[in-house]
């Protein structure tokens, strides 16, 4: 940030704001304080049958690779409408949210994932924009060792098993490693 978003001024400096405990960038001119805080990344695991939609996506970071639909929510929409909007913007896809699947914490980045378990509500779909291609996988042909982020195979791993046990449950994590996959020091 070089200049302030409320006043336009440059004066603007590094410090921690009285009754507060950590670092902001506050404005000498107008005083305000630009607070900054992690982003919710949202999106859905759709199912269809005994398979999932995944997208192969054609932009960076990990372009190529196997991702769960979802994206940074908007202001203004709710958690469910950014999952539902990613899930159509990624794939055109229509589906119907089952329930909270997973919360997965990025603190590092300043990311938090949640992810929902939707059903597709007829097997129809094809790569949008963000997307390569999009397809259904069973299990056993999933690509595990494509798969663009570590939130995705969080969630796929506890939805094979949840299924396998036949539960439903929210499951909550996050990662030591960055988006690459490599170990944070
Ligand atoms: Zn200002």
């Amino acid at each position: 940030m070089n200049f302030c978003s409320h006043c336009g001024s440059d004066q603007l400096e590094e410090r921690i704001p009285d009754g507060d405990d950590r670092l902001r960038i506050v404005c000498r001119n107008c005083h305000t304080v630009h607070y900054s805080n992690p982003k919710i990344v949202a999106g859905c695991l759709p199912i269809w049958e005994d398979q999932v939609l995944l997208c192969r996506r054609s932009i960076p970071p990990r372009k190529g690779y196997w991702n769960i639909p979802s994206g940074y929510l908007e202001h203004a929409e709710t958690v469910e409408e950014g999952a539902l909007r990613e899930v159509w913007e990624e794939a055109r896809a229509r589906v119907e949210i089952l329930q909270l699947h997973a919360i997965f914490s990025i603190p590092h980045i300043g990311q938090v994932y949640l992810h929902f378990l939707a059903q597709l509500t007829e097997p129809d779909f094809s790569p949008g924009p963000e997307s390569l291609e999009v397809q259904l996988f069973r299990e056993a042909e999933i690509p595990w060792d494509q798969l663009a982020f570590s939130s995705s195979r969080f969630s796929l791993k506890h939805y094979w098993n949840d299924r396998r046990a036949g539960l439903r449950q929210v499951h909550l994590g996050g990662t030591q490693y960055d988006l690459l996959g490599n170990p944070i020091r």
